[in-house]
């Protein structure tokens, strides 16, 4: 069946298939890691896990890069500002590879918590400067780039046209720019390649100008080529990289191979809070851990995200974010209910139902669409195995983990046990011990008013929520 994507490049839905047919190479735009990444950060990864996931559905195999910023992002996109690595060491007062390592290792811990699957290949920009360097070398070499006293810069009237990806006109974000342009560029849009360190920077590298560090965009530009070749099928990340950050991207592949790297160009856009942008002078910028504490799973926020499209904005409250709690205990729930079911559902029903969740997903990813076949499955009212095989079948895309239901269902039951009903179940423990059986049957009647239920065994006592 034929899969679309909405490519950025050409702004319209086009069909897709690898470029050798069998394994699609996809190139994501990974994590910063100076901070902790954000829901709106995961926002962009579990579009990305559902893309990859998806293609797997169709049968293709995947060479998928994702890398992880380590040094060269500063904090303005247009080459302001300093190295968010550099900055954050010197707020924690940390050497930044140490910085670099713990932000990396919560943020694969929450991209497991969220059942995102790892990409195949995962690249570090610090362990790839050799490569980066040496693309810069090639741009100079090709007339593209120049040196300033700041460093190496791209050289954007050299090209055929820029920008392609996005359709701003360069001399309107030249009128509307806030900062003053730097006068040694040739042109207002040219943009770092690589950076010349000052004394105190910490992260810098010998190169034929000098102790240097690279700028964020060619990490992308070398690291995709390593691995995927000068031409591959898929590059992914969020709606903020289309005017810089890939358009840069894309000049400098142009400049050195004379190829736009990706065939298509995918973007997700953002989560917002309450309706407006997510910030930290709003206190609304959370984190997976932060919604666990109200009671919402990383799942259910996975699940969230599957209420609306990825190219729509996606506006997160608490409110709305609980009631998809509730929505995924129910489709746990229902789950569970069609794989104790025995009824006999025919063939065909379960083949329509098969290509109507493919034809779905394979429309640019429609996931609430898919989600409201998967509701009217886990609703219906002939409960059979059947159809839990199915979902079963429909969650290699999802991802939520539908095979381990009964065990989310008997975890939640008992968590969030009152600290009167513990006591309650410890001093019925001792009365036990005291072979007081009337004392024990009164405090079970007890805990049972209050809304638990006290079950014994040969390994003790436990307490569940009634349901
Ligand atoms: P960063 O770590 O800042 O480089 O961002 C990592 C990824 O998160 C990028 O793909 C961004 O485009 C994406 N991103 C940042 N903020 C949001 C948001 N509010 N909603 C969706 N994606 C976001
Ligand atoms: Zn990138």
């Amino acid at each position: 069946m034929a899969i679309q994507f909405y490519n950025t490049l050409t702004r319209e839905k086009q069909n897709f298939s690898p470029i050798d047919g069998k394994t699609v190479r996809i190139y994501s735009c990974g994590p910063t890691v100076y901070s902790y990444a954000h829901i709106g950060n995961f926002r962009a990864y579990i579009f990305m896990d559902t893309l990859r996931r998806v293609l797997k559905y169709n049968g293709y195999n995947l060479k998928h890069v994702m890398n992880i910023t380590d040094v060269g992002h500063l904090e303005s996109d247009s080459d302001e500002g300093e190295d968010k690595m550099e900055k954050a060491a010197r707020k924690e007062n940390k050497d930044p590879y140490e910085i670099a390592k713990y932000y990396t290792e919560i943020f694969f811990r929450d991209m497991q918590r969220l059942n995102i699957e790892k990409p195949e290949i995962i690249a570090k920009a610090t362990d790839h400067i050799k490569e980066m360097l040496e693309f810069v070398q090639g741009l100079v070499k090709n007339g593209y780039a120049y040196e300033t006293s700041k460093g190496i810069y791209f050289d954007i009237s050299k090209l055929d046209k820029y920008p392609v990806l996005s359709n701003r006109k360069v001399d309107e974000q030249i009128a509307g720019a806030r900062v003053d342009v730097d006068k040694e560029k040739k042109n207002p849009y040219d943009f770092a390649l690589w950076i010349k360190a000052p004394e105190n920077h910490i992260m810098k590298w010998d190169s034929p100008w000098g102790l240097s560090y690279p700028g964020w965009h060619i990490e992308c530009s070398a690291m995709g080529r390593k691995y995927l070749g000068d031409e591959f099928d898929i590059h992914t990340g969020g709606i903020d990289h289309i005017p810089t950050h890939h358009e840069n991207e894309i000049a400098q592949s142009k400049g050195l191979t004379g190829k736009i790297p990706a065939k298509f160009w995918m973007h997700v856009e953002f989560l917002q809070v309450d309706g407006g942008k997510m910030s930290k002078s709003l206190g609304n910028v959370y984190t997976l851990d932060e919604l666990q504490e109200k009671g919402i799973e990383p799942l259910a926020y996975k699940l969230f995200c599957f209420t609306a499209h990825y190219r729509t904005k996606l506006n997160f409250t608490f409110d709305t974010a609980l009631a998809t709690q509730t929505a995924l205990t129910r489709l746990r729930e229902g789950f569970v209910k069609q794989l104790n079911g025995t009824e006999k559902i025919e063939n065909e029903k379960i083949k329509e139902y098969e290509n109507k969740f493919l034809e779905t997903i394979n429309d640019d990813l429609n996931m609430p669409a898919a989600m409201g076949i998967v509701w009217e499955i886990v609703r219906n009212s002939k409960t059979s195995k059947q159809y839990a095989d199915l979902l079963l079948k429909f969650d290699e895309v999802l991802g939520l983990d539908l095979a381990n239901s009964e065990k989310y269902l008997s975890e939640a039951k008992n968590i969030n046990i009152p600290e009167e009903v513990q006591n309650l179940l410890e001093e019925r423990k001792q009365a036990r011990i005291e072979k007081n059986w009337a004392l024990s049957d009164e405090i079970r009647d007890k805990i049972n008013e209050m809304g638990y239920i006290v079950k014994d065994s040969k390994d003790g006592m436990t307490v569940e929520k009634k349901v």
